[in-house]
């Protein structure tokens, strides 16, 4: 085993005065997207059950769980109403109010902490945070009008990326400015009165780092992931990722301390720029599962989503050792465009799994599944992915699927 694939382990730091919560224990989690989903169904395989509070009951997540309450996100006592009869309730999603967290937590135990999720869900807040813990990011300065994003420009430099402070993911809320000309226009187009100046970097790659940590401090992290973005969203994530062992280590490390230092408990996914000098900058922190973690339900002794349940129940972490090299490809709405997708032919590439989240109208962007291939090497998991997404594309029955093998995958 490498030791890229080796599990970081830190020793207990505190006793958790919460007693483990059992199989047969209810568990909420609140929103209902894809993440929850894959979390119910790894909380139900290990015996829980599971209640999906959301603010739609036409969720992924929905199908997978035991009791579904509808709330609106901003109403603290329906929210502490839905938390009732569950033990212990976790996020997918951070772009919940930081108080709806806190209205569940005078019921039932909360975790992440609301704490952690007001401190990740705001780029201004987390970048300070960073920072106030030693963790090199992007140049950048948070600004709150269009003299001082002016004044940013000068002291971060140029080209850089202009991002509203909150309630952006997946690109959305962030342009791109090649030069001062554009500041005005980005300014107006984003509409938001708090923004981060980020300075452009020119990094070699983005790798990520799944981690969990317990209530008693004990945490373990995956392996890094290399993740290629096209449009700003993920587009395919791979382990493990071309960097070297000492690399891997560092990012591990770093992720581990950085859980600790926000006092998670449950899982995160920390984001990093690799730059051509070699160094790790931190790009964002999701405090939940992550999409370049899907790969670890079929390549790593345990998912991230099993850990998950795991961290938030105070039981012991699971091994994070990779199984098998691997890559995870999005199906995004657009594949949808000439109509349904071939999975037939997908599914004759070897080694492909298909993952659907029950989503019905497939609108371009919108993550509507994913595929994983677990192979020899990882260049092949990666070529199998793009060839069943590829496949899966092109109009029903048009495509040849005999004959295929991993060796004669472009
Ligand atoms: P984010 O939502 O901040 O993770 O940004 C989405 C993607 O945009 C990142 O994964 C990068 O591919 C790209 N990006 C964001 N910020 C920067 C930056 N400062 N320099 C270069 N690329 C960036």
């Amino acid at each position: 085993m490498s030791s890229a694939e080796r599990p970081i382990a830190v020793g207990p730091a505190s006793r958790s005065r919460e007693a483990p919560l059992l199989p047969g224990a209810m568990l909420g989690v609140l929103g209902g997207g894809q993440l929850g989903a894959m979390f119910a169904m790894a909380a139900r395989r290990m015996g829980y059950r599971v209640t999906v509070i959301s603010d739609s009951a036409d969720v992924p997540a929905a199908r997978h769980a035991d009791r579904v309450e509808v709330v609106d996100y901003n109403a603290g006592d329906q929210l502490a109403k839905a938390a009732a009869g569950i033990d212990a309730v976790t996020f997918e999603f951070e772009n919940v109010p930081a108080d709806a967290g806190r209205a569940m937590e005078v019921v039932t135990r909360v975790h992440p902490s609301p704490e952690v999720l007001a401190t990740t869900q705001d780029r201004g807040r987390e970048k300070a945070f960073l920072s106030l813990h030693g963790f090199r990011t992007a140049a950048h300065r948070l600004v709150e009008s269009p003299a001082a994003l002016h004044e940013a420009a000068e002291a971060v430099g140029l080209p850089g990326v202009v991002k509203t402070a909150s309630w952006g993911y997946d690109g959305r809320g962030q342009l791109r400015v090649a030069d001062r000309s554009q500041l005005q226009a980005a300014w107006d187009a984003l509409g938001a009165r708090r923004l981060v100046l980020e300075a452009w970097v020119d990094f070699s790659m983005e790798v990520s780092v799944v981690v969990a940590r317990g209530a008693d401090g004990e945490t373990a992290a995956c392996a890094p992931s290399l993740n290629v973005h096209a449009q700003h969203i993920l587009d395919v994530a791979s382990c493990p990722a071309p960097v070297s062992a000492e690399t891997a280590a560092k990012a591990q490390d770093m992720a581990c301390r950085l859980a600790a230092a926000l006092g998670l408990v449950g899982v995160a996914c920390v984001e990093f720029f690799l730059t051509r000098e070699g160094e790790l900058l931190v790009n964002e922190i999701a405090p939940r599962p992550h999409n370049s973690g899907h790969l670890t339900i079929e390549a790593a002794a345990t998912s991230q989503f099993e850990q998950q349940v795991r961290a938030i129940c105070g039981l012991p972490l699971g091994a994070t050792d990779a199984i098998s090299p691997a890559a995870m490809a999005n199906l995004l709405g657009d594949l949808w465009s000439e109509g349904e997708p071939d999975w037939a032919a997908a599914l004759a590439v070897p080694g492909v799994r298909l993952h659907l989240y029950g989503k019905q109208e497939a609108r371009p962007g919108r993550k509507m599944g994913h595929l994983t291939a677990c192979r020899p090497t990882v260049e092949e998991a990666i070529a199998a992915v793009t060839e069943a997404r590829r496949r899966a594309a092109s109009p029903l029955g048009l495509t040849e699927v005999s004959g295929s093998s991993p060796s004669r995958l472009p």
